[in-house]
């Protein structure tokens, strides 16, 4: 059977690293907020190129976070793609602001830079893009309509570790950028784990003291803080993984590669690659007319493949108030495209049964 992600044995690759970080942990004694967390945050900073980086609890926290700390005027709108993974709508929503949501790109699936200065309005404070299925957004595009409006950009780079954009990392290409370690991402802790990173040193400051009650000197709180904390061991458990991240990108780029060669069949749409850096593939997503036939066609020749996803934000019963909404390009989205297996720790033997299958259907 091909696994859409195996990912017992991606951390299987880590045993005797992850088995020593335990230990280390389990006998210093010390359980959140500290050195390992500290440690982590700052290779981390590192890897993205950013002056900071703050681990907390998840990556739907992690937005939710530069949101609390950039303290918009309640009802301020926020841009955001309406096609993307729910938690970005969800941390706009939770922060008492008000989503508006832009159709992508059919291409590349991301946010479509000429659809925004049209939703623009006096109540507009900022825009927060969606790097999605690893690839990144049209940076260049979305910074200059942020200039001239004023705005802020926020990345949710939750599916976009490492890629690259015009020689910046994802999590450095805008004011500030959430992240998320949710075991299946492409750095995925062993639980729920995220982290923003921002060049902001005074954003970075207060959503350091926002991760935990508002507090800064124990049992004295400033704000009206939330408890969001990477834990001291998923900090640690990073820390290892994160040293081998981009191999385990470049083993995902080979697997999309291939797949790019050599898939031909007029009823798939390959994704399209804006730059090879720019693409860490969390997933490969195709597009065809009946992609239920397809994933039961490949599911019978043992190869599992998943939808990203099934029912778009503004059509979930979540956001009833918009149900009634027609976004067509985020709609036929939603409605064709399927996932294929890719990860790490997949060779091109398995690539080549997947090809094969989707070359004679
Ligand atoms: C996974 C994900 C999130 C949320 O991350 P969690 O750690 O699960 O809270 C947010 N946005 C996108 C695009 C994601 O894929």
């Amino acid at each position: 059977m091909i696994k859409f992600l195996d990912l017992k044995k991606i951390n299987e690759q880590y045993e005797t690293e992850i088995n020593q970080a335990f230990q280390t942990f389990f006998k210093s004694g010390w359980y959140m907020l500290g050195n390992s967390l500290k440690v982590f945050e700052q290779e981390f900073a590192q890897y993205c190129g950013t002056r900071h980086c703050i681990g907390v609890a998840n990556g739907l926290d992690a937005l939710i976070l530069i949101l609390k700390a950039y303290d918009f005027e309640p009802g301020s709108e926020v841009i955001v793609p309406a096609n993307t993974y729910i938690a970005t709508i969800l941390s706009i929503s939770h922060s008492n602001l008000k989503p508006i949501l832009v159709e992508p790109d059919i291409n590349t699936y991301n946010i479509d830079p000429a659809r925004i200065e049209e939703k623009i309005t006096d109540k507009t404070k900022a825009i927060m893009v969606v790097h999605l299925y690893g690839q990144a957004t049209n940076m260049q595009a979305i910074n200059k309509i942020a200039q001239k409006h004023n705005l802020k950009v926020i990345e949710d780079s939750a599916q976009s570790h490492g890629a690259v954009y015009q020689g910046k990392r994802a999590g450095n290409l805008s004011d500030a950028s959430g992240f998320s370690f949710y075991p299946g991402k492409n750095l995925g802790a062993l639980g729920d784990g995220g982290a923003v990173t921002t060049n902001d040193d005074k954003l970075a400051e207060k959503i350091r003291v926002l991760r935990n009650y508002g507090s800064e000197i124990k049992y004295k709180n400033q704000y009206k803080g939330i408890n969001s904390r990477l834990d001291e061991l998923q900090a640690a458990i990073l820390s290892v993984k994160l040293k081998n991240l981009d191999n385990e990108t470049n083993n995902r780029r080979k697997i999309a590669e291939y797949y790019l060669n050599n898939i031909k069949n007029n009823k798939i749409v390959l994704p399209m690659v804006t730059a090879r850096e720019s693409h860490v593939w969390h997933l490969f997503v195709i597009r065809t007319e009946n992609r239920e036939q397809l994933q039961k066609y490949l599911q019978e020749k043992d190869i599992q493949t998943m939808i990203h996803y099934p029912i778009a934000p503004h059509k979930q019963n979540a956001y009833k108030e918009w149900n009634h909404r027609c976004l067509s390009i985020t709609e036929q989205i939603h409605s064709q495209v399927l996932s294929l297996p890719i990860s790490p720790v997949m060779n091109i033997d398995e690539a080549k049964v997947v090809v094969d299958a989707i070359n004679n259907y």
